[in-house]
C-alpha cells in the first residue's frame, strides 16, 4: 500500500471532535449518533437549505400567493413545486397566546410579524409546553413549512420547523449573508446544539489545516466543468458567499456523487458485454420477413429504428442488454417478435416473459396469428397447468429446438402459487429472452432469467442470451439512465398512424348519469365501453364483494339494456381469458373491471374509458389504463370520475390538503395531454424518484445532493463520463484515475450501492 493510501495521512478524517472547542464528552456523544464522529464528518455535515435575504418570501407576497389565482398544472410545474416545497420566511414573535379547549386540550398561537409589516400565525396542537417555554418575544425566527390560508383567511403555518435568529446572525442576514440551515435533532437541541452552535464549529473545523477532504475527481474533470476543489466547495457549502459560489458548489458535490454512481453502472455494463459470449444472430431471417410481408400495416420509422438497433446488438457475439421503452400502444410486440424469429432461424429458442397470465396468454394468441404460416412450434408456459400439460411442454421443447416460449413466473419452474407441478423444462440453446412490462418485475428476476439463459448452454458456461427488456411505463431519461443504466436503451417514440389521441376529461359524481347516458349512445352506435374501479381494499374478499356490487347495479338500475361482463382479480386466469375474449368478440358492450385489465389487452372496437374514482389512480395506472382505448378507427374517449368536491378543489389554490392537490394536478395532466414521457416527468415530480419506480427494485440509492428531477443534464454528463473513463481506464490504472479510484473502493466498502451490485 502506498503513502497516498493509507488513511493516517488524512488527519482530518481522524481528528476526534473534541479537539474542537466547545464539544465535550456529552455533545459528542449527540454527534455521534448523528453520524459525525470526526472532524471531517461535521465538513460533509452540509447545510440542508439557506436562509437568504434576497430569496425568502415576506409574508405579504406569502399571503398573496395563497390566495391568488388558479391551479396550472403543466404551464408551472412551480405549482408542482410549490407542493413539495417548504416556504421560508423570517418574522419576528409579536404574541404567544395559549388557549385551552375542552378536556385539556392546549393550541398554542404564535403570532409573527416581518418587515413587509404583514402577519401570520404558528400554531402548535403538541409540545405547547416545550414552545411556550423556548419561543421568544420579539426574537427573529426563520420559519420553515407549509403554508395555508386559515378560514379567516391569514396565513398559518402548522407545526413548522423554527430556528432563533441569534445574536450577530441577524446583523449578518440584514446585511445579505446567507445564512446555512442545518438539521438539528431534538437530542442536539438538548445539549444546546442550535444552528449556530453547529456553524461556530463548522468554522472551527474549517480553519483547522489538519482537516481537509481528500479530493476524488481527477484534476482534469475540474478543470473541464471548472469545477471548485471538494474543499472548497464544503466551505462554500458551509459559508457561501454569494448564491453563484453556493451553485458552483452544489453543482460539484452532485456531480460527484451522480459520477460514482454511474462508475458502478458502466462498471456493470462493461462487465455485461465483455464476460460472456452471446450466439451470433443475424439476418437474413426468412420467418421474420415472411411475418413482416404478410402484416397488415407499415412498421413505423421509429420501429424500423429498433428493430434496426436490435439486430446490430445480436448480430455481436457479446450479449445484448438492451431496454425498449416506448408508450402503450407503440406497437412493441410486433419488434420482439420480429428479433425472436431471428433467433429461431439462427437455430435458438426464444423466450418471453409476460407479467400476467392474461397478458401471456395475449401474446401467445397473437404470436401464434403473425406465425400462422411458419413451421415454428409456440408454447405457452403458465401457472395451474396440469402435469400432463407441463410433460407435453417439455416433450415439444425437446423435439422443437429452436421455438418460441411464451409464459409467465411458470417459465422459471415450481416458484408459481399453484404450481403444484414439478416438470423441469428442459430449455436448450436460448439465445434470445425477452421481458414485457419490465417495470413488474425486478432486477433480480432479470438476473434469475438470464441464469436459466445460460444454463440451457451446458457444453459452454459463458454463453449469455441477448435480452430485451420493455417496458410501457414511460419513465423520464434521467430515471431510465440511473435505474436501468447498465442497458442500453432503445425508444419507440412514435405511434402507429393508426392511434388515436383519446379525449379525455374530467366528469363528477353529480353528472354521473348524464355520463352514462352518453356512454349509450355511443353503445348503440355500435361501440364497446370499459368502466374500471379502483381496488377499495387491500383485502381480496371486499374487492370482490365491491367489483360484484358495481357491477350487479351498473347491470340492473344503470344499463339494463345492454350486455354486461365482469372481470375481477380474484377470477381464476381463464375465467379472466374467457370474460376478456368474450369481450374481445362483442359479446358484451360493457366490461365492468377492476384495474386487471390495466396492462395489455386490445379490443380496438372499444372506444370508452370511464374510470370511477379516479383520484384513487396514480398517474401511470391511469395512463395504462386510458391506452386501452383509441386503438381503432373510431374516435375514443377516456372519463375521469371524481367525487364533486375535486371541483372546487380544481378551482382553488392551497396548499392545504397535499394529497388532494396532487390528485387534482394528476387529473388535470391527463386531461391535458395524451403523451407518456410528459406524464411521467409530471408523476416524477409529484412522488420523487423512489416512489416513481420503488427505491429499492430500482436500486437508486437516496442522493444527498443530487434530485433526480431537476438534475437531468448532471446526470447525463456524469454518465457520459464515467462510461468513458472505464472505457478507456477499465482498471482506473492511470495516475489520473488514482483518486477517483480510491474513492470507488471506499464506497463499495461502504457497501453504499450494495443492492445494485
Ligand atoms: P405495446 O407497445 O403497448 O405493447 P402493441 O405491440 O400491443 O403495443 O401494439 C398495439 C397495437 O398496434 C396492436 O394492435 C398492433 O397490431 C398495432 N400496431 C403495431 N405496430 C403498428 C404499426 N406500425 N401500424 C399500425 N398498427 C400497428
Ligand atoms: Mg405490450
Amino acid at each position: 500500500m502506498s503513502a497516498a493510501e493509507s488513511p493516517q495521512s488524512t488527519p482530518g478524517s481522524i481528528l476526534p471532535l473534541q479537539y474542537l472547542k466547545g464539544v465535550g464528552p456529552k455533545r459528542a456523544e449527540v454527534l455521534a449518533q448523528e453520524g459525525i464522529k470526526t472532524a471531517l464528518d461535521l465538513l460533509l455535515y452540509v447545510p440542508h437549505s439557506y436562509i437568504d435575504r434576497n430569496s425568502v418570501s415576506t409574508l405579504a407576497r406569502l399571503r398573496q400567493r395563497l390566495s391568488g389565482g388558479q391551479f396550472n398544472t403543466f404551464q408551472s410545474s412551480d405549482e408542482i413545486d410549490a407542493l413539495r416545497t417548504e416556504i421560508t420566511v423570517v418574522a419576528r414573535v409579536q404574541s404567544i397566546q395559549e388557549r385551552v379547549f375542552g378536556r385539556g386540550r392546549k393550541m398554542l398561537v404564535v403570532q409573527l410579524v416581518d418587515d413587509s409589516r404583514a402577519t401570520a400565525d404558528i400554531v402548535f396542537w403538541s409540545y405547547t409546553d416545550y414552545y411556550k417555554k423556548t419561543l421568544k418575544q420579539d426574537q427573529l425566527y426563520a420559519v420553515s413549512g407549509k403554508a395555508e390560508l386559515n378560514r379567516f383567511g391569514r396565513v398559518t403555518f402548522n407545526h413548522p420547523e423554527i430556528e432563533a435568529i441569534e445574536g450577530d446572525d441577524e446583523e449578518l442576514y440584514r446585511q445579505g449573508r446567507i445564512l446555512p440551515k442545518y438539521r438539528i435533532s431534538q437530542a442536539m437541541k438538548n445539549v444546546g446544539l442550535s444552528i449556530r452552535a453547529m456553524r461556530l464549529l463548522v468554522e472551527q473545523a474549517l480553519h483547522n489545516e489538519r482537516v481537509e477532504a481528500e479530493e476524488c475527481l481527477a484534476d482534469y474533470i475540474l478543470r473541464d466543468h471548472q469545477f471548485p476543489s471538494k474543499n472548497e466547495a464544503l466551505h462554500s457549502l458551509h459559508f457561501p458567499q454569494s448564491l453563484e459560489q453556493l451553485h458552483a458548489a452544489r453543482a460539484r458535490m452532485k456531480f460527484e456523487e451522480l459520477f460514482f454512481f454511474e462508475l458502478v453502472l458502466a462498471f456493470r455494463y462493461a462487465g455485461n458485454s465483455s464476460r460472456d459470449t452471446a450466439p451470433k444472430i443475424a439476418p437474413p431471417s426468412p420467418s421474420a420477413r415472411k411475418v413482416l410481408e404478410r402484416l397488415p400495416f407499415q412498421l413505423t420509422t421509429a420501429q424500423k429504428r429498433v428493430v434496426w438497433e436490435i439486430v446490430n446488438d445480436m448480430e455481436k457475439d457479446t450479449a445484448m442488454n438492451r431496454l425498449l421503452q416506448g408508450d402503450v400502444g407503440s406497437g412493441k410486440t410486433i419488434v420482439a417478435l420480429l428479433s425472436m424469429l431471428m433467433a429461431v432461424d439462427a437455430g435458438y429458442q426464444s423466450v418471453l416473459l409476460a407479467p400476467t397470465e392474461i397478458l401471456a396468454e395475449q401474446h401467445y394468441q397473437g404470436i401464434k396469428r403473425y406465425c400462422e404460416e411458419l413451421d415454428i412450434d409456440i408454447i405457452q408456459v403458465v401457472g395451474g397447468q396440469t402435469k400432463k400439460a407441463r410433460l407435453d411442454i417439455a416433450e415439444r421443447m425437446q423435439r422443437s429446438k429452436a421455438c418460441i416460449i411464451v409464459g409467465t413466473h411458470a417459465l422459471f419452474g415450481g416458484s408459481a402459487k399453484r404450481a403444484k407441478v414439478e416438470v423441469k423444462l428442459p430449455y436448450a440453446r436460448v439465445g434470445l429472452i425477452v421481458i414485457d412490462e419490465q417495470h413488474r418485475f425486478g432486477v433480480l428476476q432479470r438476473a434469475k432469467l438470464r441464469e436459466m439463459g445460460m444454463r440451457s448452454f451446458p457444453e459452454d458456461q459463458t454463453r449469455a442470451p441477448h435480452i430485451l427488456v420493455m417496458s410501457a411505463t414511460p419513465i423520464p431519461r434521467t430515471l431510465s439512465m440511473t435505474a436501468y443504466g447498465d442497458l442500453d436503451v432503445s425508444v419507440i417514440d412514435e405511434l402507429p398512424p393508426s392511434r388515436q389521441h383519446v379525449e379525455t376529461r374530467i366528469v363528477f359524481e353529480s353528472g354521473l348519469s348524464q355520463q352514462y347516458e352518453w356512454i349509450k349512445s355511443e353503445l348503440r352506435a355500435g361501440r364497446q365501453a370499459y368502466i374500471v374501479y379502483p381496488l377499495v381494499e387491500e383485502s381480496e374478499k371486499l374487492e370482490l364483494k365491491a367489483a360484484t356490487q358495481a357491477f350487479e347495479e351498473l347491470k340492473t338500475v344503470v344499463f339494463p339494456d345492454f350486455r354486461c361482463g365482469l372481470l375481477h382479480g380474484q377470477m381464476l386466469w381463464y375465467e379472466k381469458e374467457e370474460a376478456m375474449q368474450a369481450f374481445q368478440r362483442r359479446e358484451f358492450d360493457i366490461l365492468i373491471s377492476t384495474t386487471v385489465i390495466e396492462v395489455g389487452i386490445d379490443v380496438p372496437n372499444a372506444t370508452v374509458m370511464l374510470i370511477q374514482n379516479a383520484e384513487r389512480f396514480g398517474l401511470s395506472q391511469l395512463h395504462q389504463l386510458r391506452g386501452r382505448v383509441g386503438r381503432g378507427a373510431h374516435r375514443s374517449y377516456c372519463f375521469l370520475a371524481t367525487k364533486d368536491h375535486f371541483a372546487f378543489q380544481l378551482r382553488r389554490k392551497d396548499v392545504e390538503q397535499q394529497e388532494k392537490l396532487s390528485a387534482v394536478v394528476r387529473l388535470r395532466t391527463m386531461e391535458q395531454t395524451n403523451d407518456g414521457f410528459k406524464i411521467a416527468e409530471v408523476d416524477l415530480r409529484l412522488r420523487g424518484p423512489g416512489d416513481v419506480l420503488g427505491t429499492r427494485q430500482s436500486g437508486i440509492p437516496n442522493f444527498r445532493f443530487a434530485d433526480l428531477v431537476e438534475d437531468g443534464s448532471i446526470v447525463q454528463s456524469a454518465r457520459t463520463l464515467a462510461f468513458s473513463v472505464v472505457e478507456k481506464d477499465p482498471q482506473l490504472r492511470r495516475a489520473e484515475h488514482e483518486s477517483m479510484r480510491r474513492e470507488f473502493q471506499r464506497q463499495a466498502r461502504e457497501a453504499r450501492f450494495a443492492d445494485t451490485a
